[in-house]
């Protein structure tokens, strides 16, 4: 569907990325993605071969251990995760966000002792900011870190933890001291090695079944001061609000890849499902159908090419921007892959086929990384 389209930002360099992608996913995730989904992860040596690859922690310096590549490579390998129907994989959270917040708020000291692990597959990493009583207003968050000599002592609870129990260290956000946001830290845990970090379940989930979503809870949990991340007090807030943007571009990317796949499959079936003596193609209706939701599709993409192309050269990604992106990528994402589904009557319903995977995994877009209502209350305000 793209074939006449091709991104301002692709070079023959990322060409040549898309291949060896193209192969790792269809060989290494795809055949085994509903046993991934049933045990709630993907299996190690896949996310190890993964950082053999160079797959993981692209956009991360060399000297911490990433590829010291651009946020286009990173892109190349959403838009290719998103070609197999699957979320198993997971690289937006575990390769490329949860990295970024911790690559933009650590110590140089800090990157060099934890990131090198996680860039190779060796760690995963999970990010603890939601709660039960704090998911938008972040800023209501009362876990606690309080300082006993060298130490900090963790105690809350957080929800919707992804890669909760696979994660051998954690970024937790903890109140150090005072109301707001200027109360909140960050904080490196390694969640093996410490008593108290506690995973209470494994939640169950509509879609991306291939990635555990946890309940947390810390319990006296002990870590030395040295793990505050960024070395003071109260920067957390601050820090994560700067993360934030470019996890937003990227949830915008793979809602407008996952839109395009939706539409490419969907144009396959059409063509080929027989019914009444024509094909399902020949109904006015398909047509339009695929004609708007490519139109849209394009939409959303040239705008987000644009972003893409800014940030490979070196012109920063404006809050704003990466919020419009996000909310009307996993917008389009939702209602694209819906109408799509629409075409393949009953069997889009049927979890087998990709589309209804799509479906499934689609929903949570208009939720993470900011609620969809709450990025359009912020751009409001800039209007
Ligand atoms: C699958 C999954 C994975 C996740 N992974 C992680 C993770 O790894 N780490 C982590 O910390 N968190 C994670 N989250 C949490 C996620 O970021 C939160 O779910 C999200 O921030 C929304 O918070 P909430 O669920 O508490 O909803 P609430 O904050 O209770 O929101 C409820 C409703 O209120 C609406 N609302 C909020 N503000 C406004 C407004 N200004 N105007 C109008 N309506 C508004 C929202 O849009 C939403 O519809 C994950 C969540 C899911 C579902």
């Amino acid at each position: 569907m793209t074939q006449t389209y091709r991104s301002p930002w692709m070079t023959g360099e990322l060409d040549m990325l898309r291949a060896t992608t193209r192969r790792f996913f269809e060989e290494e995730v795809a055949p085994h993605a509903e046993r991934f989904r049933k045990q709630h992860h993907i299996d190690r040596k896949v996310w190890i071969k993964a950082g053999e690859l160079g797959l993981l922690c692209m956009s991360i310096p060399q000297e911490y251990g990433g590829q010291g590549a651009t946020f286009a490579h990173e892109v190349v390998v959403m838009e290719e995760q998103a070609r197999i129907c699957d979320t198993t994989f997971g690289f937006v959270p575990g390769a490329l966000n949860g990295p970024g917040f911790f690559h933009g708020t650590a110590s140089h000291e800090q990157l060099l002792r934890w990131m090198p692990d996680i860039a190779s597959g060796h760690k995963m990493l999970s990010v603890c900011i939601t709660e039960p009583d704090a998911g938008t207003d972040m800023k209501a968050m009362r876990t606690t870190a309080r300082r006993e000599g060298d130490d900090y002592v963790l105690n809350g609870n957080k929800i919707f933890i992804t890669h909760g129990k696979q994660a051998e260290l954690s970024l937790v956000a903890a109140r150090t001291g005072g109301a707001g946001a200027k109360g909140i830290s960050l904080f490196m845990v390694e969640t093996g090695k410490t008593p108290g970090f506690k995973i209470n379940k494994v939640l169950e989930k509509i879609g991306q079944n291939g990635l555990d979503t946890c309940e947390v809870f810390l319990d006296e949990v002990r870590v030395p001061a040295g793990n505050l991340i960024g070395g003071v007090e109260g920067k957390g807030f601050g820090q994560l609000m700067d993360v934030f943007v470019r996890e937003r571009l990227s949830i915008g990317v793979v809602g407008i890849a996952s839109a395009e796949r939706a539409i490419e499959l969907t144009l396959e079936h059409a063509k080929n499902r027989k019914m009444l003596g024509q094909t399902l193609w020949d109904f006015q209706n398909s047509k339009f159908t695929l004609a708007e939701c490519a139109t849209e599709a394009r939409i959303g993409r040239v705008f987000i090419d644009n972003l893409v192309k800014d940030l490979v050269d070196g012109k920063p990604l404006q809050p704003n921007d990466a919020m419009m992106a996000k909310w009307w990528g996993s917008e389009k994402q939702c209602q694209i892959v819906d109408r799509c589904l629409q075409l393949f009557g009953g069997y889009g319903y049927m979890s087998e086929y990709p589309i209804a995977q799509m479906y499934m995994d689609a929903r949570v877009a208009r939720i993470y990384g900011g609620s969809n209502e709450t990025l359009k209350d912020l751009i409001a305000r800039s209007l």
